[in-house]
């Protein structure tokens, strides 16, 4: 998905954020997201997802320690404030009138990283536009 830069020939993303839109709201961070954003008190992140784990009851991912991580069987995204689901990642940013970014591009959960709807098998995705170009058609993994 978005990151700040233009699409190129390997990763023609054209920064529509449609597929933010329609699949952000699920995206679920592994482990090692989840401590890197530890590591790197990102607790503006971690804020927008419920941990739920072996014992206990759901906690705020920002509420959780490292040490917790091992008990965490998923992740939801939720709003922070009212515990609601989302309807739309809170990390997408719209930078022009049909330009859209990813917030957190750096850091962004290892799913969304490794999103790729051009490339033919699991996340081909057939609305995405450089799916659909004539010059970006979909293509095997290398
Ligand atoms: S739908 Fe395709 S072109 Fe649009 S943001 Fe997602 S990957 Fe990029
Ligand atoms: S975290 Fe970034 S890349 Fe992932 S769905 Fe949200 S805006 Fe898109």
């Amino acid at each position: 998905m978005e990151s700040e830069e233009p699409g190129t020939e390997a990763e023609p993303c054209r920064q529509c954020g449609l597929c933010c839109r329609i699949f952000g709201p699920g995206i679920a961070p592994t482990p090692t997201n989840l401590f890197t954003w530890m590591e790197q008190e990102r607790k503006d992140i971690l804020a927008w997802f419920v941990a739920f784990r072996e014992k206990g009851e759901p906690v705020s991912c920002a509420q959780l320690l490292p040490e917790d991580l091992g008990d965490v069987i998923f992740t939801e995204m939720r709003d922070p404030v009212t515990g609601n689901y989302v309807t739309v990642c809170p990390f997408l940013r719209r930078v022009e009138k049909t330009r859209y970014i990813c917030g957190i591009h750096p850091v962004k959960p290892e799913m969304c990283r490794n999103y790729q709807p051009w490339i033919w098998g699991e996340t081909a995705f057939n609305r995405c536009p450089a799916l659909l170009s004539h010059r970006h058609p979909c293509r095997w993994p290398l």
